[in-house]
C-alpha cells in the first residue's frame, strides 16, 4: 500500500547516462517510512532502526529488484540516500519503487533549494552535478562550501576602511570568472591543417590520453568531428575540421566554411602540419591565418623536412604517442594559465559575474553605497516562496 502523497519527494542527483554510480535522494517526514517500504535489507533492521550514516546493502525494484546501498542521512528531519547502479534501467527501478510507495518525484533543484539557505550555495549545488570532471567539481563543491560567498564577504567588509582592499578581492574574482564560468562547458580546441596532416590520428591520440570522454559525435571526413575529454581535469571539446583547401565541390566548400566558423569560435586553435614534408603555401596560409595558434609539428617518428623549433612548434607524433603528454600540458596552459588556488572564490554563473562587475564599477565611481548593495545581494539568503519539505 502507498503512503500519503507529498510526505516524501525523491529526485536523482546523478546526470542521466553518466557514472557507474546513481545518487537517489529522498526527504519529507515520510521519507523513511517510504524507503523502508520499497527496501529490502540484506539483513538486519528497517532503515528507521539504522543509526544515520550506516551503510546497508539490500535490494530495491520490482521482481528481483536492483543491488543498492541505502544511508540514513538524517532523521529530523528524515533524509535517504540511495546508490544504485549507474544504467537507466538500474535507476529507474529504485526510482519507481520509491514512487510506488508515495514518493512525489522532483528536479534535483527542489532538492537543492530545500537544503540550501543561500543563493551561491544552492547555485553551486545544482552545476555540482553537471561537472564534467573532478577537477571542476572539487571547484564547485568548494563554491558550495561557502568559497565565493566567504571572498564576496571579505570585500564587503573592507569596503568602508579599506575600499583599495575590496576592490583587489573583486578584481581577484573577477579575472577567476574566466575560468568558472568554463566549469560545465569546458573550453573549445579545434585542429586546423590541410588535409592528410594527421589532425584525426592526433584527434584519437590526444583523446586516449588522459582520457574521460563522455561522448564523441562522428561524422564524415567533410563534417566536424567532436570528442569531449579533460586536459589535466579541465574540460575540453576537440572539434577535428575539414582539412582546409578551396574546393570546387560544394559539399566539401561547406565542410570548409562550418571548419572555419568553429575556428573562430574557438578558444585555441592547433595548426597541424606534417613535418615529415616540406611545408607547402597551403599550410603557411593556415600558419598566418592563425597567429594565435598552437603550432604542432606531426610526425616526429618520420625524418625532419623542416625544423619545429623555426616556427616555436611542439612536435608529436600523433600515431606512436610522442610529444602528446607535453601537448596536453601546453594546451591545458595555454587554456588557463592561472588555474584558480585551492579555497578560493571562483564566480561561475554570469549573474554573479554582472553582479562583482557592477560592484567593481561603483566602486572605482566612489559609489560605496551600490557597490555593497551589489555584494550583498550575492550573499543574501534565499527566499522562501516553499515550504521546507517542498
Ligand atoms: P587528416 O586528413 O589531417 O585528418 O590526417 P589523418 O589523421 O587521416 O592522417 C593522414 C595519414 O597520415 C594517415 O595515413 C595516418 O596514418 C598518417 N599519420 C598521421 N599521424 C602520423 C604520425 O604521427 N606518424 C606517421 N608516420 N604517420 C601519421
Amino acid at each position: 500500500m502507498s503512503l500519503a502523497r507529498a510526505g516524501a519527494r525523491v529526485c536523482v542527483l546523478t546526470p542521466q547516462g553518466r557514472g557507474a554510480v546513481a545518487v537517489v535522494r529522498l526527504w519529507g517526514p515520510l521519507a523513511l517510512a517510504v524507503a523502508d517500504a520499497a527496501f529490502r535489507p540484506r539483513r538486519g533492521p528497517s532503515l528507521a532502526e539504522t543509526s544515520p550514516g550506516r551503510l546497508r546493502l539490500g535490494r530495491m525494484g520490482a521482481g528481483i529488484g536492483d543491488e543498492v546501498v541505502a544511508v540514513v542521512i538524517a532523521s529530523e528531519p528524515p533524509e535517504v540516500e540511495v546508490y544504485a547502479h549507474g544504467g537507466a534501467a538500474a535507476v529507474a527501478l529504485v526510482a519507481e519503487a520509491l514512487v510506488g510507495e508515495g514518493a512525489e518525484m522532483r528536479r534535483p533543484v527542489a532538492w537543492v533549494r530545500h537544503d540550501a539557505r543561500y543563493a551561491i550555495a544552492a547555485e553551486a549545488r545544482v552545476d555540482l552535478v553537471r561537472a564534467p570532471t573532478v577537477r571542476t567539481a572539487e571547484i564547485l563543491l568548494e563554491q558550495a562550501q561557502g568559497a565565493l560567498e566567504a571572498d564576496v564577504r571579505a570585500a564587503l567588509g573592507a569596503l568602508t576602511d579599506e575600499p583599495a582592499k575590496a576592490l583587489d578581492l573583486v578584481d581577484a574574482l573577477l579575472r577567476r570568472a574566466d575560468v568558472g564560468l568554463r566549469l560545465i562547458a569546458g573550453w573549445r580546441v579545434v585542429l586546423a591543417g590541410r588535409p592528410n596532416v594527421g589532425k584525426s590520428r592526433l584527434l584519437n591520440a590526444l583523446t586516449g590520453y588522459d582520457r574521460a570522454i563522455v561522448d564523441a559525435t562522428p561524422g564524415t571526413t567533410r563534417d566536424v568531428v567532436t570528442a569531449r575529454t579533460a586536459f589535466e581535469g579541465w574540460p575540453v571539446e576537440l572539434a577535428d575540421t575539414a582539412g582546409l583547401r578551396p574546393s570546387d565541390d560544394p559539399i566539401e566548400a561547406a565542410g570548409v566554411t562550418l571548419a572555419r566558423a568553429r575556428q573562430g569560435e574557438a578558444d585555441l586553435v592547433l595548426v597541424v602540419l606534417d613535418r615529415s614534408e616540406p611545408l607547402r603555401d597551403l599550410d603557411r596560409a593556415v600558419v598566418s591565418e592563425q597567429a594565435g595558434g598552437l603550432i604542432v609539428a606531426n610526425k616526429c617518428d618520420l625524418p625532419a623536412a623542416w625544423s619545429a623549433a623555426e616556427l616555436d612548434a611542439v612536435s608529436v607524433s600523433a600515431e606512436r604517442g610522442d610529444g602528446i603528454e607535453e601537448l596536453v600540458s601546453t594546451v591545458a596552459r595555454r587554456l588557463i594559465p592561472d588555474a584558480p588556488p585551492p579555497s578560493r572564490g571562483v564566480p561561475f554563473r554570469a549573474s554573479q559575474v554582472r553582479r562583482l562587475q557592477a560592484a567593481r564599477d561603483a566602486l572605482v565611481a566612489g559609489d560605496h553605497g551600490s557597490a555593497a548593495r551589489n555584494l550583498a545581494v550575492m550573499c543574501a539568503e534565499l527566499p522562501r516562496p516553499f515550504d521546507r519539505s517542498d
